[in-house]
């Protein structure tokens, strides 16, 4: 198809980057998409950084999309990459062992679930999460500032958030941020963003293990651009090891969403790698690679599986439909996993919500799917990003007119 063949010209999730592929001259003009003010925060470009506890080295560009390495205290991991959701220590149904078939190089962990369950002080006895979990490449957690809000004090959440990553061990933890959903406007946004810098400081002078741990500030400010780029330049004086971009995937329109991921990412340092948290769809992905993002977490492609739901080039395959009990197909005839390999839609919808293992299966194809590109029609809102990206794929948004 030809709206894939050209899109593949960019393709974060391939081998396509080399460290000879041209720098973009064509340089994104936020100017055009921004006309609020220009973003002056540009940081000077260098190619590796490192700190205590990471080292991240781009190996090679198409215009502002990159390809780097991204070392880590347990494993040195290649981006752009998808990093799966485990609330508690544990991908859903799936041994740490196929995750590791699968490709992924971090999972993510949720600090508010694993301090209810089993404690973050028990962790730390058993070793911290890694060995409790069997888990010997990289791990992310959350802050767990947005479940604790309501349950703890608010003035101690902060230094609790720090303490309970420090004692989990992941090699990335996330500072708290006050988050706000995109469909909020007014001054809660501008108070959430501020009091987003206060907390850093205190998140900062909290964090015991800077050695052994990279904490992550979050850029806030909901679609307004100022409030994003006060964000930013306060957060990139405190020369973070890496920076995520937070609060989308609330409900924002698509527009509005890649608007945003373009403004952080040109305006934050080219040589710390960039996360944009809680996305998302396969195509949000792509898009955001494009505009050099390097990172992405989402709930979806496990969650959706336990509803039966399988992820499919054509879109989504729901393995439930009575259609699905005599089809002798695999899920995605062109997938290579071990699902896609071994069993047929036919088998998988004799299982799907009855038995775990129905779960297990459609999501062990799910997150093979996700680390691989995506393919499909394409929106004008990602033609519009793509062009901010300096990736034309103009021809592919509109009707052919023969
Ligand atoms: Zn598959």
């Amino acid at each position: 198809m030809q709206v894939l063949a050209r899109v593949s010209s960019f393709n974060p999730f391939s081998t396509f980057f080399s460290h000879s592929v041209p720098v973009c001259t064509n340089l994104y003009n936020p100017q055009k998409y921004f006309k609020k003010r220009s973003l002056s925060c540009l940081m000077p470009v260098s190619p590796t950084v490192r700190t205590m506890a990471l080292k991240f080295e781009v190996l090679g560009r198409c215009n502002r999309a990159r390809a780097s390495k991204l070392t880590l205290p347990h494993f040195e991991c290649q981006t752009p990459l998808f990093m799966p959701v485990g609330t508690q220590g544990t991908i859903k149904g799936l041994t740490t062992s196929q995750l590791e078939d699968i490709g992924c190089h971090i999972i993510l962990g949720n600090t508010y679930h694993l301090e209810l369950r089993p404690g973050s002080e028990l962790i730390d006895e058993l070793g911290g999460l890694h060995n409790f979990m069997n888990w010997p490449r990289a791990l992310l957690t959350d802050s767990g500032g947005f479940q604790m809000v309501s349950l703890l004090h608010l003035a101690d959440i902060t230094e609790k958030g720090v303490t309970f990553q420090n004692r989990i061990g992941a090699d990335i933890i996330m500072a708290l941020d006050d988050v706000v959903k995109t469909t909020v406007t007014g001054p809660r946004v501008e108070e959430a963003m501020y009091r987003t810098i206060r907390w850093i400081d205190r998140c900062i002078a909290a964090h015991r293990r800077p050695d052994e741990q990279n904490l992550f500030g979050i850029v806030q400010g909901g679609l307004d651009p100022d409030l994003r780029d006060i964000c930013v330049k306060e957060l990139v004086k405190r020369n973070l090891p890496g920076y995520a971009i937070g609060g989308l995937s609330g409900g924002e329109e698509k527009d509005s969403f890649w608007r945003v991921v373009a403004q952080c990412t040109a305006a934050l340092p080219d040589d710390k790698p960039r996360y944009v948290m809680g996305v998302g769809y396969p195509l949000d992905i792509v898009v955001c690679s494009a505009l050099g993002a390097d990172m992405f977490d989402c709930v979806y492609p496990t969650r959706t599986a336990r509803f039966g739901t399988a992820l499919v080039p054509e879109g989504l395959l729901k393995l439930k439909h009575k259609v699905m009990a005599s089809d002798m197909r695999p899920i995605d005839p062109e997938c290579t996993c071990m699902v896609c390999k071994k069993y047929t839609r036919a088998y998988i919808h004799s299982l799907v919500t009855k038995d775990a293992m129905g779960s297990q299966l459609v999501s062990y194809h799910n997150l093979s799917y996700m680390m691989r590109f995506p393919k499909g029609d394409i929106p004008e809102w990602v033609c519009d990003a793509m062009e901010v990206a300096c990736i034309d794929i103009s021809t592919c948004c509109f009707p052919s007119k023969d």
